[in-house]
């Protein structure tokens, strides 16, 4: 099996059970897996120089829309709170055919593998004009990275009293009968394995309490996961206790979406109770920091949670409310939020970098992912620290306070992805022409 040796890096962050820090130390890389980590390793095989070098797993995003990175910035959304910008993106959205899907995929997930993401979620809700989540998934093959991809749905439209036209949603059995196909079709279980799908209503408020609850029994049923937005601002609060008579929690409980098996987007409302209920059911949270600043939402307890033994990673979240799609920004802005919250000792650098990959990974059911030790798979990010960012740093793996943004190679299962900060799997910059002809299109 072809070996890879990432030789002397300054340092690497394990992030193993110890949470060991290695300093002059190898990497060594067989087929998929990480084979050993340590000092004066040796390989027949290629070498890769981490001198000057931090070395982390990649950072895993378990939240994110990939199709909107070709509607960042629309005037009109720019500075709308969540309803109102939805009400200004769903007509344009509506317009979307596969090629969209397709290429907004690519482009959003080669923009998170320079930041250093090697597994990403994406949460795909609606599907005009013959999409498919496949579309998604061929672009994550091309690409190359790890990926989770869910299956999302709307079912109540406009004329039901819900917020997306009726032509974004969809028919609840046509729903579930499309669930069914693609995790027979694209789920792959095993360990190490590069897609698994998940089960996604956008949220309780474009769904049925009938179809949250038919999709818990359906991923318990087929052994996937469930991925939803929850309590993600005050509105979102109000609707839930009109509606439903209850806190977000709670009808999330009712309708069998606690669980390890499960992890909710954004959650910044959650109060103690709600904290309480998905620390002792391990239910996790996509932390979605830099969308929560960009619609006003608040800010998530993450500290709270954490203290609480709720697993927490991070997500970009769509490129629609962010609008950037950079993990290592996001790992920055988490780690601040949380110190304006509660206190510049709040949150160290050191534990954001371990949200942003042992959780994630952890979050999104990967104990194989996410850590730096023999067995695991080999997904790796090295941060180049000789640069401008990192001059004067006196702890150069502080990567969040002063490190680069952007990696200078990336491993996703023992294969190359960005070497030398170049994109190795794709012609970037074909791709963001392409993917700018395409937002040019929705423009007019
Ligand atoms: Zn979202």
């Amino acid at each position: 099996m072809a070996e890879i040796l990432i030789q002397n890096a300054d340092t690497v962050l394990t992030m193993d059970d110890a949470r060991r820090v290695l300093h002059g130390a190898d990497v060594l890389i067989r087929g998929g897996q990480i084979a050993a980590v340590g000092q004066g390793l040796e390989t027949s095989g290629e070498t890769v120089s981490g001198r000057g070098c931090v070395v982390t797993p990649g950072l895993v995003n378990t939240h994110h829309h990939l199709y909107q990175n070709l509607t960042r910035a629309v005037p009109g959304a720019q500075d709308a709170l969540l309803f109102g910008w939805l009400q200004r993106l769903y007509p344009v959205w509506a317009q979307f055919t596969p090629d969209e899907m397709f290429v907004s995929a690519q482009l959003g997930l080669a923009e998170l593998a320079l930041s250093g993401c090697t597994l990403s979620s994406d949460h795909l809700y609606l599907y005009p004009n013959g999409s498919r989540l496949e579309d998604t998934i061929h672009a994550a093959r091309d690409v190359g990275l790890r990926f989770h991809p869910t299956r999302g749905a709307m079912s109540i439209g406009e004329s039901d009293g819900g917020l997306p036209p009726d032509s974004l949603v969809e028919d609840e059995q046509a729903i579930l009968d499309d669930m069914i196909r693609v995790v027979d079709a694209f789920h792959d279980p095993a360990e190490g394995s590069m897609c698994r799908v998940g089960l996604a209503p956008c949220s309780p408020f474009s769904v049925s309490r009938e179809l949250m609850r038919d999709a818990a029994l359906l991923a318990r049923d087929k052994g996937v996961m469930l991925h939803t937005h929850l309590a993600e601002n005050d509105e979102d609060i109000a609707y839930s206790q009109a509606q439903f008579g209850c806190r977000p929690g709670q009808y999330a409980e009712e309708l069998g979406w606690t669980g390890d098996d499960v992890w909710h987007a954004h959650c910044v409302k959650l109060d103690v109770q709600e904290i309480d209920l998905f620390a002792r059911t391990r239910t996790g949270v996509a932390h979605c920091p830099c969308s929560n600043c960009r619609l006003g939402s608040g800010i998530a307890p993450v500290r709270a949670m954490r203290d609480a033994g709720v697993p927490v990673g991070l997500g970009v979240d769509g490129s629609a409310s962010n609008d950037m799609a950079s993990l290592s920004a996001e790992a920055r802005q988490a780690m601040l939020l949380q110190r304006v919250a509660n206190g510049a000792d709040a949150m160290s650098a050191y534990e954001t970098l371990e949200i942003a990959t042992r959780g994630g990974a952890d979050v999104l059911g990967r104990p194989d992912c996410g850590r730096l030790e023999p067995g695991k798979r080999a997904d790796i990010a090295i941060w180049d620290t000789t640069g401008i960012a990192s001059s004067g740093s006196w702890d150069p793996a502080a990567l969040l306070l002063a490190g680069p943004t952007q990696v200078k190679h990336l491993f996703v299962e023992g294969k190359q992805i960005i070497r030398g900060g170049e994109l190795a799997t794709l012609d970037l910059p074909r791709l963001i022409e392409r993917h700018g002809q395409l937002a040019q299109r929705l423009m007019q």
